[in-house]
Order: C-alpha cells, then sequence, then structure tokens
C-alpha cells in the first residue's frame, strides 16, 4: 500500500513537471530540457517575451574574494585575439570597446563549469535595426553563446534577442536597459560531458539572469551556437576560454569576473 502510494504521488509530482515544461509562453523557464519545436529557428512570428522594467543601473557588482577577475577595466592582458595575439579591443574609463573587425577576443584561461558575472552596455547611439544594433556576444566555452544586443525598443527574433541562448531559448523576459546604461549578465553554467567515445553523457545547463532578472532557468543547451542551424555536440576540452564576439557593433563590457564551479 505505502509503495502504491509512492508510486502515485511520484507520478503526480512527474505529471506536474510535465506540466511545468510544457507552459507556452515560458520558453527558457523550468529546466526546459530540448528548444521549442514549435517554432523555426529563428523565426519571426515567435512571440517576444514580456517587457520588464529592471530599474536604474547600479555601480559595478564587486568580485567575492575567490573569483578570477578577467578584467578589471585597466588592460586586456588576460585576453587574446584568435590567433592569440594580444587583443586589440580599446580600453579606457574602465571599459573595454569592440574594435570592428579586430575579431572576437578569448581569455588566455580556460574555464568549464563556472559562475560568470560580466557587465555590458551597447552604443547610446541606436543605430541599426534587429541583429545590426549593439550586437556581440558572450561565448562560453567560445562554443555557446548568450546573446548581446539592444532589444530596447528593437524587435528581432525571439531566440535572437538580447539574452538568447541564441538559436536556442529566447529568454523568458525582456529586461534590458536603454542604449548606453549599464547592463549585466551572471550566468551559471555547466559544460557537456562526453565519455571516451566522443557520446554526449551530459549536455550543457545554463541559468542566467539579466540585470538582475531570471531570464533563464537551468535550459539544456541541444549543442553549440550556430546561425540558422542547431548542430549536435562535437566533443571538446573541459576547459576552453571565454570568448567576447566582435559583430562589428562598438559594444562595451567592464568588471567581468568568473568563479569555478
Ligand atoms: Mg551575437
Amino acid at each position: 500500500m505505502k509503495k502504491m502510494l509512492t508510486y502515485v504521488l511520484f507520478s503526480i509530482a512527474g505529471l506536474g513537471l510535465m506540466a511545468l515544461a510544457a507552459i507556452p509562453g515560458k520558453p527558457g523557464g523550468q529546466g526546459q530540457s530540448q528548444p521549442s519545436t514549435q517554432w523555426d529557428i529563428h523565426d519571426l512570428n515567435r512571440p517576444l517575451p514580456p517587457v520588464v522594467d529592471p530599474g536604474p543601473a547600479g555601480p559595478p557588482v564587486p568580485p567575492p574574494s575567490d573569483a578570477v577577475v578577467l578584467f578589471d577595466g585597466k588592460d586586456l592582458s588576460q585576453w587574446t585575439d584568435g590567433k592569440g595575439e594580444p587583443a586589440k579591443w580599446k580600453v579606457e574609463s574602465g571599459y573595454m570597446e569592440v574594435v570592428a573587425k579586430t575579431g572576437s577576443i578569448q581569455t588566455r584561461k580556460g574555464f568549464g563549469d563556472c559562475q560568470l558575472h560580466i557587465e555590458w552596455a551597447v552604443p547610446l547611439a541606436a543605430e541599426g535595426e534587429s541583429q545590426e544594433r549593439g550586437n556581440s556576444g558572450v561565448f562560453l566555452m567560445n562554443t555557446y553563446e548568450v546573446q548581446v544586443l539592444d532589444s530596447y525598443e528593437n524587435t528581432t527574433y525571439a531566440d535572437g534577442m538580447t539574452a538568447a541562448v541564441y538559436g536556442q531559448y529566447p529568454p523568458l523576459v525582456n529586461a534590458c536597459r536603454k542604449p548606453g546604461e549599464w547592463q549585466t549578465y551572471d550566468i551559471i553554467f555547466y559544460r557537456p560531458l562526453f565519455d571516451t567515445d566522443g557520446k554526449v553523457t551530459r549536455p550543457a545547463r545554463m541559468t542566467v539572469f539579466h540585470n538582475g532578472i531570471l531570464v533563464h532557468d537551468n535550459v539544456t543547451l541541444s549543442g553549440p551556437t550556430a546561425h540558422k542551424a542547431r548542430p549536435p555536440y562535437k566533443v571538446h576540452e573541459d576547459k576552453l576560454p571565454l570568448s567576447l564576439q566582435d559583430h562589428g557593433n562598438p559594444v562595451r563590457y567592464r568588471n567581468i569576473w568568473i568563479r569555478e564551479l
């Protein structure tokens, strides 16, 4: 009888979890295990998440004592370009800024499971439309992108807007501040695990806060980031650099720190 009751309770709990996972309009919520198949990749008809005002920007969030500080506003000594040469982005007044066509930059050090804090601002002059306004990106392990974009009164496809896990999950809400204002991402990332044959034994997962607001709740990534595609996982190292994207727009970054988990 007790066994039966336990079974029934577990079944009810299981159904409840399934129902939660199936809630429409919660694209990056409740541990979603795969991107929605209801919409095409970068589908412009996909509904956009609600806008939430995150309140005003605060001062930089101080790094905790066990964090690795990747950028403290002074120099790019911990960063290189894609070829391992010194990063060529501009550094001034405590921030770094994308210099178009110098390429994405990456940390000298590699990371796997981590908690990342990063602050960014898109240009005050809101130029360009859709993907051409304030585009950059935070790539965990040089492979898995959390989109940086200006989605303040700028419409683009839901799975490519600000804070989207690009091409996979739109954010739960649009928590953008106005262009020119500092914004934050706090990302908890678990890397994929592979067995000795290169088979995925644990896909990558992410939880993301944008300006302190939950935008992805432990979502499972389908594989590496790509444009108009969701390619399968490809086996890679346990630790890889964090990279920031040069998408041609002068996006700024400051106060970047990471805690290895
Ligand atoms: Mg991008």
